[in-house]
């Protein structure tokens, strides 16, 4: 048994913990503030590799796994924690509105075919029968049927019960370093006060940087904020998960639908800003116009994990006892399965679920050098 210190409360740390305390481990995850507080509540909840990919490769591969992983997943969760995450396989639509966006969505349609996915290329009025709320100037449209969404709240709040009943324990308090001892790490600096552990687990999110000795540099992982509105509009106005070139919409079962998101270098400031929100509003009505009378009931923002090359950090770090597993961006929601299992297969040596060679730590400073 290994004693594990995971630095970050967030749904990569919370979901690293579950699964190294379900093999055995003892685990103690480090939050500064409340566990699923930052980004990992801040999200849509979409799990949608195809939606997300810009062309087939190894962050698709990651992303598909994890997306095959999710039912089986939240059903443990949910049996866990009593808490139903809401997994809903709603699937989605990629619209296009003009000639140049059908040209992109039907090259998308040809890689993705090639590659043997799920995927439809549909016209606008294909698509106005599936979703019938959607606007008529939309001329074209990908639909994604495997794709699916989650409420993060809840998958937070399932997370954190079922990784403390799974034998966690969580400590509140800001981690101002890794301590190392002839190039390996043997723990903490917890608010001064030097934890042990055998193995600790860098899952600190847009903050990982800022810990010191971690070997991450601010170059490599920056915050990128992205504002987000709720609208009610009472009614459910459509099902699947609707993606435009300005943005998306997420319906969820009770008639709510999240509307996001911006891609904003704000530094940590997590405002909402009338530019922001006027974005996310005019995007909105043009994507389902019903919508231009719902209420707005919510509004708030999030700090992605940006990486340079946008993929994500799973693999050992520079130090001996240290892994990360950071840096999700715009996926982390969708990758926590298979970030927990991959965390687990390095620990423990066995031959990792997907190739984590473009995943590794030092990929940075190779293209550096
Ligand atoms: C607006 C928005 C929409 C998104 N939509 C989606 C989506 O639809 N689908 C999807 O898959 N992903 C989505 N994402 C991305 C996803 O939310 C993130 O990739 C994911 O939450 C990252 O998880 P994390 O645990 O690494 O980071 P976080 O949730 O930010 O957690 C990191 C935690 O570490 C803690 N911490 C940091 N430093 C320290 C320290 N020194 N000591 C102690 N604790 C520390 C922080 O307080 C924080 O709680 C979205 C993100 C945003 C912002």
């Amino acid at each position: 048994m290994n004693r594990i210190l995971v630095v970050g409360g967030g749904i990569m740390g919370t979901s690293v913990g579950l699964q190294l305390a379900r093999a055995g481990h003892h685990v103690t995850i480090i939050e500064r503030g409340v566990p699923g507080a930052e980004a990992s509540s801040a999200a849509a909840g979409m799990l949608a590799p195809q939606m997300e990919a810009q062309a087939d490769g190894p962050g698709l591969t990651l992303g598909l796994k994890s997306r095959e992983l999710y039912p089986a997943w939240v059903t443990q969760l949910a049996t866990a924690s009593g808490v139903d995450p809401l997994y809903v396989p709603s699937g989605a639509l990629q619209l296009a509105f003009d000639a140049e966006q059908r040209q992109a969505l039907e090259a998308q349609y040809a890689w993705q075919r090639a590659r043997g996915l799920d995927v439809a290329l549909l016209s606008g009025d294909e698509a106005r029968r599936l979703e019938p709320a959607l606007s008529p100037a939309v001329e074209a449209a990908l639909h994604l049927p495997r794709e699916a969404q989650v409420d993060p709240s809840r998958l937070m709040r399932a997370l954190t019960i079922a990784a403390s009943r799974a034998g966690c324990t969580f400590t509140s308090g800001l981690v101002r370093g890794l301590v190392e001892r002839s190039g390996r790490c043997v723990g903490v600096d917890l608010d001064g006060q030097h934890l042990q552990a055998d193995t600790v687990v860098l899952a600190a999110g847009a903050w990982t940087p800022l810990v010191g000795g971690a070997g991450v540099s601010g170059e490599t992982i920056r915050p990128m904020r992205g504002q987000m509105a709720e609208l009610d509009p009472k009614l459910p106005l459509h099902r699947c998960l609707l993606k435009s070139p300005l943005g998306y919409l997420v319906p969820r079962q009770d008639g709510r639908v999240i509307a996001g998101s911006t891609m904003e270098f704000a530094g940590f400031d997590k405002s909402v800003t009338v530019e922001g929100l006027a974005k996310l509003l005019s995007m909105a009505q043009r994507v389902v116009p019903a919508l231009a009378t719902a209420p707005v009931t919510g509004m708030w923002s999030g700090l992605r994990p940006w990486t340079q090359d946008t993929k994500p950090i799973i693999g050992f770090g520079h130090l001996a006892g240290l892994i990360l597993a950071t840096g999700h961006f715009r996926n982390g929601i969708l990758l926590a399965p298979v970030t927990a299992l991959l965390v687990e297969q390095l620990l423990t040596g066995t031959p990792p679920a997907v190739d984590l060679v473009p995943f590794r730590a030092d990929r940075f400073a190779t293209a550096r050098a």
